[in-house]
């Protein structure tokens, strides 16, 4: 391994032997191999059966007192949370590009999110989470107080490409809502999960209410569904499938974040100078291993050829290259797998007529896993890559004629996830937004803007889910709603001298003068 591939002092063998401590696992050892160069990285325990139960056990054992632990001082570990990912963020940008090959700035933005949530849920959670009194079946006489309890074991199935994420950030708001958790991160990111448990626990998290474990996703995720009372689960569609049915047999609620194919507009009014490197960053941030990522842009016919030429210009000179430093826009895919399916997209729509307007190949002398980014053009439909997410820097550009025919082009895919729209007139663009069927719209932003905004909850639509990842429907959604209807003075039914006729004539009498009152 040499110079900027190098481990770094944080991913030393003594420091990855007491992170991996913290999984719950007994069973065979796992290697996970450094993306940068295909080497091994490191070699992780596997969980058992009895490692599960004994995990699930020990984390319900934890949640009963931190469910009753007053919310404001559990909110308060995510507000410590925040200043402890800034104080080691070098540290965690460490093993989230050991883990998934890509480049540091990358890296960045998923702490950028995470340590922004933390912020937000800390502040929210006491008020969110706060019993409510609300107006009775009769006034005055019924007194209701809704309360949210945490629903206990949540089960949290996360992928690979955004580690921290999508397993501290989407953790983080089941145990402030009171929950514990039961965490498969996929095999590959562990040490990010484990890098981020460390974090919370010092944050002042009690350690058992944390579980994480390991093992292949078609074992250890069923096993983790089948012990837990709720699950959120993100990862692809294909199995988001087999998640929800398995969660269905046991009638427990499940949060499924999936997959996306995801298209961009350009108007014909766009501002080009932002759209060009908008669309560029929306396209290949971590190697378009990102489900938000554009893999379609509609470009108004009008300013088809000048921005189609500057995008593929701009592309043409990202550098692609892994190491830990600063110096590479793009860095690696984070498995031969992904390698493969990528390179299999761009052979296939080629073979079918596409055009290469950049990229096209893969770069093994900048990694055994790295691909060029890739601007296509004239792609069929007959072609993979036309419906089928790639999950990678491969995004085929199509002129049209009107805004109708691109929301007719962008609204052709079973996903929901993510759409992006340039333009200068902001009517216009939120006109265009209301009629595209996707969970987020990015206006003259490709993905930040939706995602980074953490107050506003988001989720898929259609094949792409239905998850509350954000705002305060992410902890409501992780609680049980229970209801106390307290009743005092006359009962609900007939009584004293109202009975048959002249029940239901006070009844109506009731009904007629509660309009009077506010919301009634
Ligand atoms: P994946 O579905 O293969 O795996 C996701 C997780 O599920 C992993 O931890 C895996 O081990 C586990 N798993 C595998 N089989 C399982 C089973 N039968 N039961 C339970 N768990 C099982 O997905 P991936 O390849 O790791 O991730 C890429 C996909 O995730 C892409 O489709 C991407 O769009 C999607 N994604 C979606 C979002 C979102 O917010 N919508 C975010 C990131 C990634």
């Amino acid at each position: 391994m040499d110079g900027q591939r190098a481990l770094p002092p944080t991913l030393a063998p003594a420091r990855l032997d007491h992170l991996r401590r913290g999984i719950s696992g007994t069973g065979p050892l796992q290697q996970t191999l450094l993306p940068f160069t295909g080497e091994p990285l490191t070699e992780l325990p596997t969980s058992t059966a009895d490692d599960l139960d004994a995990a699930a056990d020990r984390a319900r054992a934890a949640q009963a007192g931190w469910a009753e632990m007053p919310t404001r001082e559990r909110a308060a570990v995510g507000l410590r949370l925040q200043e402890l990912i800034l104080d080691r963020s070098g540290a965690l940008l460490d093993v989230i590009q050991a883990e998934t090959g890509k480049a540091r700035g990358h890296a960045f933005t998923e702490l950028l999110e995470v340590a922004l949530l933390t912020r937000f849920l800390g502040l929210v959670t006491p008020a969110t989470l706060a019993p409510r009194s609300l107006p009775g079946a009769l006034p005055i006489f019924t007194q209701v107080r809704q309360h949210r309890t945490p629903v206990g074991l949540v089960g949290l199935i996360s992928p690979w490409n955004y580690p921290f994420s999508l397993g501290v950030g989407d953790g983080l708001a089941a145990l402030l809502a009171g929950n514990a958790l039961l965490h498969k991160p996929d095999s590959q990111t562990v040490l990010t999960a484990l890098l981020g448990r460390e974090l919370i626990i010092e944050a002042g998290l009690p350690a058992d209410l944390w579980q994480i474990v390991v093992g292949p996703g078609g074992e250890v995720g069923p096993a983790v569904i089948d012990r837990s009372d709720q699950v959120i689960f993100t990862g692809s569609t294909a199995t988001g499938r087999q998640v929800a049915e398995r969660a269905a047999r046991r009638m427990i609620k499940t949060s499924l974040e999936l997959g996306g194919k995801n298209p961009m507009i350009i108007r014909a009014d766009a501002d080009l100078d932002r759209a060009v490197p908008g669309a560029v960053a929306a396209c290949f941030s971590s190697a378009g291993q990102l489900c938000e990522s554009i893999e379609r842009i509609y470009v108004h016919r009008a300013v088809a050829a000048d921005f189609t030429r500057r995008f593929a210009a701009v592309t043409d000179r990202l550098v692609v290259g892994t190491g830990f430093g600063d110096d590479y826009d793009i860095g690696s895919l984070t498995s031969a797998g992904q390698l493969a399916k990528v390179d299999d997209h761009v052979t296939d729509a080629v073979a079918l007529g596409a055009r290469v307007l950049s990229g096209g190949r893969p770069v093994p002398e900048a990694g055994p896993y790295c691909y060029r980014p890739t601007v296509l053009t004239d792609v069929p439909s007959t072609a993979r890559c036309y419906r089928e997410e790639t999950f990678g820097p491969v995004v085929a550009i199509t002129p049209v004629e009107s805004d109708d025919e691109a929301v007719a082009l962008a609204a052709d895919s079973e996903y929901g996830l993510n759409a992006s729209i340039w333009s200068a007139d902001a009517r216009a663009a939120r006109a265009l937004a209301a009629r595209l069927p996707s969970g987020k719209i990015n206006i003259n932003d490709g993905f930040a803007a939706a995602y980074g905004s953490v107050h506003a909850s988001i989720g898929g639509w259609g094949r792409s889910g239905g998850g509350h990842r954000h705002g305060r429907e992410a902890l409501l959604s992780v609680t049980r709603v229970q209801t106390v209807a307290r009743q005092v003075g006359v009962p609900t039914g007939e009584f004293g001298p109202f009975r048959g006729l002249s029940y239901r004539r006070l009844m109506s009498d009731v009904l007629r003068a509660v309009r009077i009152l506010p919301g009634r």
